[in-house]
């Protein structure tokens, strides 16, 4: 047998997210306390903790929605820094809530950004008929309002609109919120495989341990600010580095 002579890792080493020592307060309270932190290439990332544990304000510091305090966020090797338009381009938002805005059709909020960025009608439309097909939203709906639309079409839109410039990453927070049970179900299984065929960089935000485990790569528990343990769910699971870890992980079996 020949040796191989490809020295190259399996996959590409250099990680999306490289976040180091990352603080940050609102006024007198202190959200985060130093959190590092790597999202490696092409698979998915949970963040998950309890609620007001810091989950949300950290994806907006890795996005440049925010600034920190101290720290750095590199995102693709490039420094991000707060309000940098061009480095958000490459990345998909889903915001807490869905953030659909009431006054749009389905298809002005899925295109939002496309719209911001004034592409051409017959693109947009191009690009919202495989993004329908893509998420399984009627395109006979599109013309619809956000009020006419059940919780989990309106949750489909939100996340049309996280695709639509087709973004290196996807970063979507608490993305079955409002959903019941057999709907999150559902969305979750189909979400799962459109990341898989997708091959793209997910960071996923929960507060269910459950939801945590189903979609993670990558875990990575915070409390109160911190990170607790990160890795795959299987090695918090046999050496928890914490009685946190064990309760957490316990509390949603
Ligand atoms: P999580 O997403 O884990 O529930 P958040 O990141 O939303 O937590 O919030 C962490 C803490 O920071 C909470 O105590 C919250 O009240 C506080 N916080 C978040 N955003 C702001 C803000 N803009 N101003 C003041 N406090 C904030
Ligand atoms: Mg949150």
């Amino acid at each position: 047998m020949t040796p191989s002579l490809d020295t190259r890792p399996a996959f590409d080493a250099r990680p999306v997210f490289d976040i180091r020592g990352v603080t940050k307060s609102f006024g007198a309270t202190a959200v985060l306390h130093g959190v590092s932190l790597t999202v490696p290439v092409a698979g998915t990332t949970v963040l998950v903790g309890p609620s007001g544990c810091g989950k949300s304000t950290l994806l907006r510091l890795m996005m440049g929605l925010e600034g920190a305090d101290g720290g750095t966020v590199t995102f693709e090797g490039d420094p991000v820094t707060a309000g940098d338009l061009a480095l958000r381009r490459r990345m998909g938002y889903m915001v807490q809530g869905g953030g659909l805005f009431p006054h749009l059709t389905a298809a002005g909020n899925a295109a939002l950004m496309a719209r911001f960025l004034r592409w051409p009608r017959d693109r947009i439309a191009a690009r919202l008929a495989e993004l329908s097909a893509l998420c399984r939203f009627p395109s006979d709906l599109l013309s619809r309002r956000p009020a006419a639309l059940s919780g989990g079409q309106r949750q489909r839109v939100a996340i049309m609109r996280a695709l639509m410039l087709d973004p290196h990453v996807i970063l979507l927070d608490e993305p079955f919120g409002a959903l019941d049970t057999l709907v999150r179900h559902d969305l979750q299984d189909e979400l799962k495989a459109l990341f898989a065929d997708l091959g793209k960089t997910v960071v996923l935000v929960t507060h269910d341990m459950t939801e945590a485990a189903f979609f993670a790569d990558q875990v990575v528990l915070m409390r109160a600010g911190r990170i607790i343990q990160s890795g795959p769910v299987a090695a918090l699971v046999d050496t928890p580095k914490d009685p946190f870890v064990t309760r957490f992980l316990t509390a949603h079996r």
